[in-house]
């Protein structure tokens, strides 16, 4: 009895034992698990800490393949876009002198057709000086051997090189542009320090064209529309006539192709004039704005985060690259003395703008300007 007594007790022992042994390696295992986690998760963090993290970065990783498509497109589709402008302007261009001209010359009175021909003229060749300048001038990119000369205000995350004051990054030609305003597919090329003015000036320029030809051609167009109805309704009676009666031969159209040619063109010149007069205009008109504010497109929606931003803290934001409307336009065109207006504004001219893109100080021709201000 006493020898079974022992045996339980020995085996309850043991079973304790046992039971303890488990709890300890129960809790050293889940000890260790914690560990590996804890190590895990700092890692982690270690490696891709970024104090610039946050919810806009989460969302451009996510849009990252969107954003790859649309580059590339864009990219690619800069070269149809381009092609498209010069078929659409030369189209109108011929239709003008095929169709036009001979019609101008002998229906209107000499002064009429000394105007024509000189204003039609000057307004092509600023159309297609300013537009060609537009796409093959370089806009511009910082230095890549002395980056030591750089005024740089940050770093580009792309290039990591040193970013120059109004330089930003464009995805499209893939580089850091000098005062880059925008990439445009029209003339598949960025728009930039160097050849900010050519964009602009061929838009006025091609907003100037369109209109004077809408307006010009506004009898025209009205003579041409009624004679393509008349067509219509007599093409579609000669049809009646014919589906009715027994020829031997339909009849002839009323209308030469000749004529069917020339009314359609006219059409199809003032529509295209008039549609892009609308759309182009109000796109120069909204770069005129930005133009005498001292900003560029990207710098207007930084501007306006920060102006939103400084008054929330109570401060006023000023554009320090705001230098008056006039000496905006000044320094934006390359116009110094008033012969320049005449000489650098009004016909082609390829100066070089105000600066090298890489600082921005106040210019002579606007600091002049401001001298009599400053001494009252
Ligand atoms: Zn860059
Ligand atoms: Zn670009």
């Amino acid at each position: 009895m006493r020898s079974r007594q022992r045996m339980y007790s020995a085996v309850m022992r043991f079973f304790l034992k046992c039971l303890r042994i488990g709890q300890r390696r129960r809790f050293w295992l889940t000890r260790h698990v914690q560990q590996l986690w804890l190590y895990g998760r700092l890692c982690m963090r270690s490696l891709v800490y970024n104090s610039f993290a946050d919810g806009d970065t989460a969302l451009d990783a996510l849009f990252e393949p969107i954003y790859w498509l649309v580059d590339h497109v864009t990219r690619w589709f800069g070269v149809v876009f381009v092609a498209l402008v010069i078929t659409l302007t030369s189209s109108v261009v011929v239709i003008v002198y095929v169709c036009l001209l001979p019609l101008v010359l002998q229906t209107y009175p000499l002064l009429w057709v000394f105007w024509h021909f000189i204003y039609g003229h000057w307004n092509l060749v600023m159309i297609v000086f300013h537009y060609y300048m537009a796409i093959t001038t370089q806009p511009g990119c910082p230095p890549q051997q002395s980056k030591s000369d750089v005024v740089a205000v940050s770093i580009c995350r792309k290039c990591i090189s040193p970013k120059p004051a109004r330089t930003h990054h464009c995805s499209i030609c893939n580089r850091c542009i000098l005062k880059m305003d925008h990439h445009c597919p029209w003339l598949n090329n960025c728009v930039g320090h160097f050849n900010h003015r050519y964009f602009f000036s061929f838009m006025l320029f091609m907003t100037m064209g369109c209109i004077y030809s809408s307006v010009s051609g506004w009898d025209l167009f009205w003579e041409a529309y009624a004679a393509i109805e008349k067509m219509k309704l007599l093409d579609k009676e000669r049809l009646h006539v014919a589906a009715n009666q027994t020829y031997s031969q339909t009849p002839p159209p009323t209308f030469s192709f000749r004529q069917r040619a020339f009314h359609k063109s006219i059409v199809y010149a003032w529509v295209l004039c008039s549609s892009v007069a609308l759309a182009l205009g109000a796109l120069m008109i909204w770069h005129s704005v930005l133009i005498t504010r001292g900003e560029t497109s990207i710098e207007r929606h930084i501007n306006r985060k920060e102006k939103r931003r400084l008054r929330l803290k109570g401060k006023v934001f000023r554009n320090p690259y705001n230098y008056g409307p006039l000496g905006n336009w000044k320094v934006f065109l390359g116009v110094e003395t008033q012969r320049h207006w005449i000489t650098r504004f009004l016909l082609p001219s390829t100066h070089p703008p105000y600066g090298t893109g890489l600082n921005w100080d106040t210019p002579p021709c606007v600091a002049e300007q401001k001298a009599p201000l400053l001494a009252i």
